[in-house]
């Protein structure tokens, strides 16, 4: 067994809460829940006096899973009007829960070893990993505190993932090729036993030749076709938002929550949510032209934060899958821009974080996606959503 090492992108090294001046403090739990485990629950309950009770009330018990209440304005019940956390001030940092503890860290063992990243709800962490001309780079050392099991799964996801990271990284292909390429790969790896399908991708990762079928069939695609498809996923993006009840916490937020707002009343009717096909190909399709490379580290990101491919069985549709998240988080974009004729980095800062914060643990999210996607049938066709995208 291969000793067990400790991974993390370098960036994250650099990474510090901006607290009070962030643009959307993620005390704010209108827009999503700070769930509280059972432990901290547990040493709540065993706080007496005022502030025992305090806590007590403001949290929420949905579908057996509990949560801090949001006030009337959207933040935490225990952010303070200096951005302060009430918790901490009272009792001490042992009695954050979990998620407050190591938000927007994220630890998990893989493959025997201990992997570390940052969420992409945070808006710092997007700006420090993603907006890197020089790609993610990782740095390891060894993990001599914990030995951690591997088990078959995870070591061929590995290896998988080794594969995809090189098709990312790749610097001939454009943006569409490493996306298309990924795609031929899991269509092999349904067919191939992995050995055979991994010698084979790797040997043949540089020659062009293997995507002319993914060329010839975008080449055809139906137009309105096209336009419909992106239409329903970014009807399965607005149909999980929860539209936040709540007050936001500051101007940027007024605005961009209104946003959000607009982007689900825009997608009631069919006419009035054709505009915003229109708007992908305006504004986010020439923004990621200029900007390939903040495309290719976020897939690059996505793939490692998520263990792709580790647990799925069917490989085309999950890759269907991932490729079709990232496609509702480009009209998610398009939404919350559709009036503009152009976005900005800080703009594409906020579609990134806020998806992640919204849409994307949403598990109806997983299912209405698979439903959209089974409809799709060729690669060729699945990749023409893509439209101009080069
Ligand atoms: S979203 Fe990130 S930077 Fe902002 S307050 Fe939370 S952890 Fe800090």
């Amino acid at each position: 067994m291969a000793a067990s090492k400790i991974i993390y992108p370098e960036n994250i090294a650099k990474f510090k809460c901006i607290g009070g001046s962030c643009e959307d403090n993620c005390c704010r739990a209108g827009s999503w829940n700070i769930d509280v485990d059972d432990d901290t629950y547990k040493k709540y309950e065993a706080v007496s006096g005022g502030f025992g009770q305090k806590l007590l009330e403001n949290i929420r018990e949905v579908e057996g899973k509990k949560s801090f209440k949001p006030q009337t304005d959207g933040r935490c019940p225990f952010q303070r009007p200096d951005t302060l956390c009430e918790i901490v001030i009272q009792l001490g940092e042992d009695y954050l829960c979990e998620t407050c503890k190591i938000y927007p860290r994220q630890m998990i063992n893989f493959n025997g070893n201990r992997e570390f990243g940052l969420s992409l709800s945070c808006p710092v962490a997007v700006r420090l990993l993603l907006f890197d001309r020089n790609g993610i780079t990782f740095a390891e050392k060894p993990n001599n505190s914990n030995s951690i099991e591997a088990n078959e799964t995870e070591a061929v996801a590995f290896r998988i993932r080794a594969l995809l990271f090189g098709i990312i990284s790749y610097k001939k292909f454009t943006l569409m090729d490493k996306i298309a390429y990924m795609g031929v790969f899991f269509k092999g790896l349904d067919k191939l036993p992995v050995d055979e399908a991994l010698s084979l991708y790797h040997k043949n990762l540089y020659t062009q030749g293997i995507l002319d079928e993914v060329h010839n069939a975008r080449a055809k695609t139906d137009e309105f076709e096209r336009r419909k498809v992106l239409l329903e996923l970014a009807l399965v993006v607005s149909n999980v938002i929860k539209t936040p009840e709540v007050l936001p916490v500051n101007t940027l937020n007024t605005k961009l929550y209104e946003r959000l707002n607009n982007f689900k009343e825009a997608l009631k009717t069919a006419e009035q949510a054709m505009p915003l096909s229109e708007a992908y190909d305006r504004v986010i399709v020439p923004y990621i032209n200029k900007n390939a490379y903040l495309f290719e580290n976020y897939l690059f990101y996505q793939i490692y934060f998520t263990q792709y491919p580790n647990g799925i069985t069917e490989y085309g549709i999950g890759y269907k899958e991932f490729i079709g998240e990232f496609l509702m988080l480009l009209m998610f974009g398009a939404g919350l821009y559709r009036n503009k004729k152009s976005i900005r980095d800080w703009e594409m800062v906020n579609v990134i974080y806020l998806f992640h914060r919204t849409v994307s643990h949403n598990k109806a999210v997983r299912k209405h996606l698979t439903e959209v996607l089974n409809n799709i049938g060729s690669m060729g066709e699945f990749l023409s959503l893509f439209g101009k995208v080069k």
